[in-house]
């Protein structure tokens, strides 16, 4: 059965069963944002259990009770997608994390590289923002978000997708890719010379080109994203 889009989705991460009392901010969201109170109906969803149609069986001003009643969704994990992204300015960042979730990515990956300027990312942020991105674009899941890492620590031995803004790059389309991928997209100031070459030196590294501009982070982020979706994801109907 098509789930009802209408209503309000909830990532609860504890099993979906019988009646759970809702965290402060999901009460406070649930409650006193959307108004919603005894009798109304909410869904709930997260990796183990799929969505599942639930109501609202006591609401007080800081504390609201739900009860689960039936699965509308079985589990559904995207596919083995990982993105290696160096940190940028703050916004930029965030649009990266949302439009990742969108975009179906697995596991998000922060990396530091010889040229980043923002090592510091806020993880409480990031992970709230992943989280209404999930909800919001109706995935089953949440992606997980790493600690930073240094570069060539996070790279392990899975086929990477290197972005190589050189102009180097091969063409994503017909490149015959297959999940588990990696992908790596720089940032703003580009890869240094030695990034590139110690990268080019790894057997499962493929250098991609995303086109003849030179493309923001964020940008290009969700353009091989997309590439990588629709050549070898789910986007496609097998
Ligand atoms: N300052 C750099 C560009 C960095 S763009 C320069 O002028 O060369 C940020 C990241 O986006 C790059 O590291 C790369 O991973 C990706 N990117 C941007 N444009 C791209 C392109 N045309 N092809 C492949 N990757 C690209």
């Amino acid at each position: 059965m098509r789930p009802n889009y209408t209503l309000p989705r909830l990532h609860l991460p504890q099993t979906l069963d019988g009646e759970i009392v809702l965290s402060k901010e999901h009460a406070h969201y649930l409650g006193t944002v959307l108004r919603k109170g005894v009798g109304d109906e909410v869904r709930l969803f997260n990796d183990e259990d799929g969505e599942w149609a639930a109501v609202v069986v006591s609401a007080a001003k800081r504390a609201m009770t739900v009860r689960v009643d039936l699965q509308l969704r079985a589990p559904h994990i995207v596919p083995d997608i990982r993105l290696l992204f160096a940190p940028i300015r703050k916004h930029r960042t965030a649009t990266i994390l949302e439009k990742a979730t969108e975009l179906g990515v697995r596991t998000l990956q922060p990396v530091l590289t010889a040229r980043t300027q923002f090592p510091k990312l806020n993880l409480e942020r990031a992970r709230a923002q992943i989280i209404e991105a999930a909800e919001q674009t109706e995935r089953l899941d949440l992606p997980e978000l790493c600690e930073p890492k240094p570069l060539f620590d996070a790279v392990r031995g899975r086929t990477l997708i290197f972005a190589d803004e050189s102009g180097d790059g091969r063409d994503v389309i017909g490149a015959d890719l297959e999940m588990p991928l990696d992908l790596l997209i720089g940032p703003e100031g580009g890869f240094s010379p030695e990034e590139r070459e110690q990268l080019l030196d790894m057997p499962s590294v493929i250098p991609v080109s995303l086109g003849p501009r030179i493309l923001r982070a964020d940008t290009a982020a969700i353009s091989l994203l997309t590439l990588v979706q629709a050549s070898c994801g789910d986007w496609r109907h097998i």
